[in-house]
Order: C-alpha cells, then sequence, then structure tokens
C-alpha cells in the first residue's frame, strides 16, 4: 500500500484535480489511500476564506456565500452534482454553524476547528467523484472522522493518538475498493469533537495514514519539485534536493519549511517508511526522498536553509540566577503548562532568553514569570537555520553562516547549534529575514 496526500494546490482547480485523478489511477497496483487537502488556488483559498467567514460571523456578519459560491464553482467545472456527493448538505450545515457563531458572538478553537473541517471534507468528496465518474475508478471516500481517527483535545494543532490506529486500519481493511479518498488535516476527540492538526497538517496525515496501514511509501504531492535548497519563494534560483534523511527533513520542517508541516516527518520515523515529495504539475521530475540513510553520497556539507517569519523572544532577567536552585525548570514548567513552546534558548549568568513560535501566547507565561524576575516579549524576528547532516564534525561551517550575515548587513540576535550539530539557527529582524537566506544560499549552494 502506499499513502499519496494531495495539496491545496494540487487540488485547486478542475484542470489539477483530473491530473490528479490520473496520478491515482496509475498507482492503483499498490493500493492508494488518497489523502486530500481542501481546494487552494489564487482564486480560491478555502481554508483561509473559511477562517474569515467565521471571523466575520464572530463580528455580527454571517455570509457564507462566498464559500458556497466558490465550492460550487468548482463542483460545476468538474460536473461534479454537490447534492447528490454531500456537499449540499455539508453546505447547509456550515451555513447554520456560521449563523451560530453570529448569534452567540463567539469563536472558540474548539468551534474554529469545526469550520476549518469543512474544507477538507467538500474536496475529498469531490476528488473521489471524479475519480468514480470520470475515471472508472472504483473509489470510496470516508472522512478521518469516520474511520474513527482520533487526538487529543488541543484544538488548532492536535496530535494523533495511536491507540485510534488499529481501529482505523481495520476500518480501511474492511473497505471492499480500489482507492479509499480521505480528508488530511483533521480528526476528532474521544466524544466525536472534531480538531485539526494545525495549519498544513494534511502532511502530516498523510505520514500518519501512511503509518496506520504500514504503506511501503508516503508521496506528498505539492506545487514544487521536492524539498528545495530553500523556499524558491525566496530564491528563485533554489534547486530540488534529491534525497534528504529523516533527520534533515524533521529540521528543515520543524524550522519553517513549509512545504512539511513540523510534525509530518513523526509517524514515517517511527514506522520507518520513505517519504516522497514530488509536483504534481511535474510529476516525471523525481522530486525528494526522505529516509533513514542516505542511498547516495551527497556531497554537500550544507543540505538546505529554512526560514520561520513572526518569532518572539522572551528575556527573562534576574540577579538572582546564581545559585538559584531550579529557576530553569520553574521557567519551563511555566512555559509547558501554558503550551508554549520552546524554539531555541541561551542563557547568561542574568539572562534566559527564550525563542517561540509566531502564535504563541507568551503574556500568560510572561506575567507568571513576572512574580520572580524581569521579563520582555520582543516579536517580528526570525529564525533562519542551516541544515545537513554533513554538517557534523565539519569545521567552518558556522562561520561561513555568520560572515554571509555580516556580508548582508544583517545583524545576529541570537544562535544556537544543537550538540547533533546538523542543525544552526539564527535569529535575525523579520524585515532582514530574505536578505540573509539570499547571502546564505548564495553562500552554500552557488
Ligand atoms: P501544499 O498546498 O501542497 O501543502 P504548501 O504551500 O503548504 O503546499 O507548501 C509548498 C510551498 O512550500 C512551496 O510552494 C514553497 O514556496 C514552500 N517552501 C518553503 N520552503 C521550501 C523548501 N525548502 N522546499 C520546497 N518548498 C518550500
Ligand atoms: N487546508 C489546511 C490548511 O490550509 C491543511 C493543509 O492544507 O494541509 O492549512
Ligand atoms: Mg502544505
Amino acid at each position: 500500500m502506499i499513502t499519496m496526500k494531495f495539496g491545496g494546490t494540487s487540488v485547486g482547480s478542475a484542470e489539477r484535480i483530473r491530473q490528479v485523478c490520473h496520478l491515482v489511477k496509475n498507482e492503483i497496483p499498490r493500493h492508494p489511500i488518497v489523502v486530500v487537502s481542501a481546494h487552494n488556488s489564487p482564486t480560491l483559498r478555502m481554508t483561509d476564506t473559511l477562517v474569515a467567514t467565521a471571523q466575520a460571523a464572530r463580528n455580527g456578519i454571517p455570509d457564507t456565500n462566498r464559500v458556497a459560491a466558490a465550492q460550487r464553482g468548482i463542483c460545476q467545472d468538474l460536473g461534479v452534482d454537490s447534492a447528490e456527493v454531500g456537499i449540499e448538505t455539508l453546505l447547509e450545515r456550515f451555513d447554520q454553524l456560521i449563523k451560530g457563531i453570529a448569534m452567540i458572538g463567539e469563536l472558540t478553537p474548539r468551534t474554529m476547528d469545526m469550520v476549518m473541517s469543512f474544507g477538507e471534507r467538500m474536496s475529498a468528496r469531490v476528488v473521489n467523484d471524479v475519480l468514480r465518474r470520470e475515471f472508472s475508478v472504483n473509489s470510496e471516500y470516508r472522512s478521518a472522522v469516520s474511520l474513527g481517527l482520533r487526538t487529543d483535545r488541543n484544538f488548532g494543532a492536535a496530535r494523533p493518538d495511536p491507540r485510534s490506529y488499529p481501529k482505523v486500519a481495520r476500518a480501511i481493511s474492511s473497505l471492499n475498493c480500489e482507492v479509499l479518498v480521505t480528508t488530511g488535516f483533521i480528526g476528532a476527540t474521544e466524544d466525536g469533537q472534531v480538531t485539526t492538526l494545525g495549519r498544513g497538517g494534511s502532511d502530516y496525515s498523510g505520514t500518519i495514514f501512511g503509518a496506520i496501514v504500514g504503506a511501503e511509501e508516503v508521496q506528498i504531492w505539492t506545487d514544487v519539485s521536492g524539498v528545495m535548497t530553500t523556499d524558491p519563494r525566496i530564491v528563485p534560483e533554489a534547486k530540488s534536493i534529491p534525497e534528504l534523511t529523516f533527520m534533515e527533513a524533521s529540521e528543515l520542517a520543524w524550522y519553517g519549511a513549509k512545504v512539511l508541516h513540523p510534525a509530518t516527518m513523526l509517524p514515517a520515523i517511527d514506522a520507518d517508511i520513505p517519504v516522497r515529495v514530488k509536483n504534481t504539475a511535474d510529476p516525471d521530475h523525481p522530486g525528494t526522498v526522505i529516509r533513514r540513510h542516505l542511498l547516495s553520497e551527497s556531497p554537500a556539507i550544507a543540505k538546505s536553509l529554512a526560514v520561520m517569519n513572526g518569532i518572539q523572544l522572551v528575556n527573562i532577567t534576574t540577579g538572582r540566577m546564581f545559585g538559584v536552585h531550579g529557576f530553569m525548570a520553574r521557567i519551563f514548567e511555566i512555559f509547558s503548562r501554558n503550551l508554549v513552546e520552546i524554539h531555541m534558548i541561551a542563557t547568561s549568568e542574568v539572562t534566559v532568553s527564550i525563542t517561540t513560535p509566531k502564535g504563541a501566547h507568551v503574556e500568560k507565561a510572561a506575567d507568571e514569570i513576572k512574580e520572580f524576575a524581569d521579563v520582555t516579549v520582543e516579536r517580528g524576528l526570525s529564525l533562519v537555520s542551516v541544515v545537513g547532516e554533513k554538517m557534523k564534525g565539519t569545521p567552518g561551517v558556522a562561520a561561513r553562516a555568520t560572515t554571509a550575515l555580516a556580508r548582508a548587513g544583517v545583524n545576529i540576535r541570537m544562535i544556537s547549534q544543537g550538540a547533533t550539530e546538523i542543525n544552526i539557527a539564527m535569529l535575525v529582524q523579520d524585515t532582514d529575514a530574505s536578505r540573509a537566506v539570499v547571502e546564505l544560499h548564495r553562500e552554500f549552494f552557488a
């Protein structure tokens, strides 16, 4: 078996969806499970539109016309009967939900997950219908929720519960079809509340389903030809990387390479399943294979550059850190209890500096820490990272990175290299990030 995950742009238009169906049909001998994202094209960013619709409703304006018109438009382009495949029922439910939000004037993370889930639940039905009608594939649609995929209750960034996997595997094997089409991005709590895995979470769904069925391969189909030396939107000359190790891909994903959701590699590593990243618009391009060990020796010291914008820097200062037992433990406990993720940390005798991603709710943690230390929070920073397993034991990589940034006139606020030495992360101003990446790319990949 294999899983084939198709990102939003891969299902963003009628033409792309037909291309997807063609690719799926070719893989029938390997029994594909197809994991689908919500439609995404320059004119139809479904998940963003769902979010905007819910926010407007909370502010008293319930209007689902944009969502309905966009979804019906794509159905029409493909000859999908939106009533017959259940999309009209979903649109009605969505309309009720939005009216409910407007009435109450409140939008909780739990409700937001319910809102966002409609995108995947509609697009997967479209793909399934086109596979059946136009491509004569004996496919079936089941949502991840109805297959029994359970998660924790961390709405907006839920984590799957592996205890639910055997049940999902049984549900899948009891289906009598050539292809299963399912939803990326979503799951449900034990008591049936819909959750999402975080924005971009369909990649994670791809590897979760791969692990559940013990797939021989997980394919991530997107709008670029694999994982590249950096985001081609920042550096158009970025090149596709033929092979990455699990460790390299994990670091890249964790440090912001948007092509993979940060948690994507976890299930693949646990189940030791290779992940192939490929371009739906250029399927003959080999893309990138991610596996435990490289098959061919690569001379590259640095493999890729990742960048993560909107980072927050929390500086904790106290005159009393020296000799005070448990100071760090106390800080970490507060961050952990407030669900604030820590990316990077640096200490001196009197300060602890910690970076956390955009959106992390640091205020509550900062208030608690203020009871025993001085705290400042700075926003608008970026983490720029150089990743590659060969950096391990190679002297001078950090020097090359910092010299490149000096050349670009970029000030480094903080720098870290883990003891595994496969990543050097540098904290810079958001406004300097692209310039930093361009110069680093020239240094390591020109
Ligand atoms: P999908 O909808 O298929 O999930 P995404 O937009 O989430 O696609 O991810 C693909 C995008 O990730 C690319 O278009 C590219 O701009 C961006 N990206 C960032 N870093 C990288 C990288 N190292 N390699 C390839 N793409 C990257
Ligand atoms: N549709 C979701 C999003 O836009 C999940 C995904 O595309 O992976 O974030
Ligand atoms: Mg994505």
